[in-house]
């Protein structure tokens, strides 16, 4: 399904026009027009999942085998040192576009691109107990 009103529906369908690395009949993979570093990438698939929650299977399934092709040509052609895949859901995580996308940013050595938090400690008293309750979730 397409949303009408979703623009990263239009881009990767084609409608609206974009820097295009990759295209497949399920993907469109693009250059970000606010890029965190030269390179930064966008992986789009062509039918509407707002996020990760509504995204399917299939979908999930062949975004990271693109993400993989992509990286991997990009490290060889700009010569980058490293590579951060960013996935963001929602809007308190940073979702600023609610199609399902993937951030590939390209990193070079002394670049001021930053995705940083501060470590915290884990929970010992309650991990054991909400790992199990996850789990259990996951199996049903
Ligand atoms: P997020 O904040 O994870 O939803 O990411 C949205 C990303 O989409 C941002 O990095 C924007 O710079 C980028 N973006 C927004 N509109 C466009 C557009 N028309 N073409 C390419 N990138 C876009
Ligand atoms: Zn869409």
């Amino acid at each position: 399904m397409k949303d009408s009103n979703c623009i990263f529906c239009k881009i990767a369908n084609g409608e609206i026009p974009s820097y295009t690395i990759y295209e497949d009949n399920m993907f469109r993979v693009i250059f970000d027009l606010g890029p965190a570093s030269k390179g930064h990438a966008l992986v789009l698939p062509k039918e509407h999942f707002k996020n990760i929650f509504s995204l399917s299977d299939e979908y999930a399934a062949k975004a990271l085998i693109i993400a993989k092709k992509v990286v991997t040509a990009m490290t060889e052609e700009l010569e980058c040192d490293g590579f951060n895949i960013l996935q963001n859901n929602e809007e308190i995580a940073g979702q600023t576009v609610f199609h399902f996308h993937i951030h590939l940013i390209p990193r070079y050595k002394g670049d001021d691109v930053k995705l940083t938090w501060n470590p915290t400690e884990l929970d010992k008293s309650t991990a054991e107990q909400t790992a199990k309750k996850i789990s259990e979730r996951i199996k049903k």
